[in-house]
């Protein structure tokens, strides 16, 4: 069989795997240049491709959104570790992508599905390859391939895909919440506490959204004690996506904007010290699909604003509508400095957003603007 034939499928089929921020709609599969490339964003918003692509799609789960079930009458394939090391290399070697982000269908023979991941990531380190290597952990491995995994990779994953135990059961029979996902996750902290340089990027995990009845709140949940129990560096929300002959085909798929919105509610809840109780959800325990999480907490808290932006704290201005991290940074140099703001405009020069600002702000006393419903 051919490599690239091979490539075509497999790096189709990573598709779903999530390794950044990705905006509903937006696709990152740069398939111009060649089969498998995908851009991922670093932490400091610099574009990395990578080569994303699983090992296999021979698989013995049966999640029900997934193309790779066992019940899927799609051909399979499969690399052995030295062709996807010497396609990476080839990559590599061309520019063509800076890291690998490696997966795979989970085989009969589950352990020899991540050993094959293994070995194509030790065969890339035995050549000198120093760079970026994610390498996704297949539920259920065992403690030892785990440990050799995080020794070669910069990053692991493992995906939860639901919020609740009872959400999983609904989407697999074959797996199990508790032993295969989150034993595993907490495996992979207390193997990253005891040495740092096993997978030092630390791990992540990937929610489907919208493939259950579980609602925002649920989800948002399950992300804080993901944070909080397993050090998890960032988990990402993948829309559920009916695919055709799959026993999901015939769902519905959720809104365009509830992957990012949760995105921005995760946010506010780890870097604006937002807690849970004070993000805004409808009667279903969804956040709202119009307005962002940062503006409907607003709303509702009229009582906290205006806010006057020349004696706010960091953590006040933070509250307010239009103004981040860095612009709120300024403003507190700048009254370190015993600088006063007193137009929008200085506001404006330090990148906050005016429009959003205005109706919660006050400057040098004054109320700058009121809502208009
Ligand atoms: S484990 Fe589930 S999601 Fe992963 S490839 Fe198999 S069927 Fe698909």
């Amino acid at each position: 069989m051919n490599c690239l034939k091979k490539l075509k499928v497999l790096g189709e089929s990573a598709r779903y795997d999530l390794c950044n921020y990705v905006e509903p709609g937006i696709e990152t599969y740069l398939s111009g240049k060649a089969p498998g490339i995908y851009n991922s964003t670093s932490p400091n918003g610099q574009c990395i491709p990578l080569l994303k692509v699983l090992m296999t799609n021979k698989c013995s789960n049966d999640c029900k959104y997934c193309m790779n079930s066992r019940s899927s009458k799609l051909e399979r394939y499969e690399f052995t570790p030295m062709e996807l090391s010497n396609l990476f290399l080839d990559y590599f070697n061309k520019g063509y992508v800076e890291g690998l982000f490696l997966s795979s269908g989970a085989s009969k023979e589950m352990e020899s599905s991540m050993e094959k991941e293994i070995d194509v990531a030790r065969i890339l380190r035995d050549y000198g390859y120093a760079g970026y290597i994610h390498l996704k952990i297949l539920p259920g491995t065992s403690y030892e391939l785990i440990k050799r995994a995080m020794s070669l990779a910069n990053r692991v994953s493992i995906n939860i895909e639901s919020a609740t135990p009872d959400g999983f059961e609904e989407l697999t029979s074959t797996k199990n919440f508790k032993i295969d996902i989150l034993r595993r996750m907490n495996w992979i902290n207390k193997l990253s506490k005891k040495d740092p340089d096993l997978a030092p990027s630390g791990q992540t995990t990937q929610f489907i959204v919208g493939a259950t009845d579980e609602n925002d709140e649920d989800i948002l949940k399950r992300t804080q004690l993901l944070y909080d129990k397993y050090e998890i560096k960032r988990s990402y929300f993948s829309a559920f996506n009916p695919l055709k002959d799959t026993p999901l085909e015939n769902s519905i798929a959720p809104h365009p904007k509830r992957t990012s919105r949760l995105y921005q509610a995760d946010f506010l809840l780890n870097s604006y010290g937002f807690s849970l109780d004070e993000l805004v959800f409808d009667d279903a325990g969804n956040i709202e699909t119009e307005i962002d999480p940062k503006y409907s907490f607003a709303m509702n808290n009229m009582d906290l604003f205006p806010i006057e932006i020349n004696e706010a704290s960091f953590e006040e201005l933070l509250k307010i509508p239009g103004i981040g991290k860095i612009s709120a940074q300024k403003i507190i140099i700048l009254r370190k400095r015993g600088i006063r703001i007193k137009k929008l405009e200085e506001l404006k020069n330090l990148g906050v957003a005016i429009k959003r600002a205005e109706p919660f702000i006050k400057l040098n006393k004054s109320y700058q603007s009121v809502l208009n419903f």
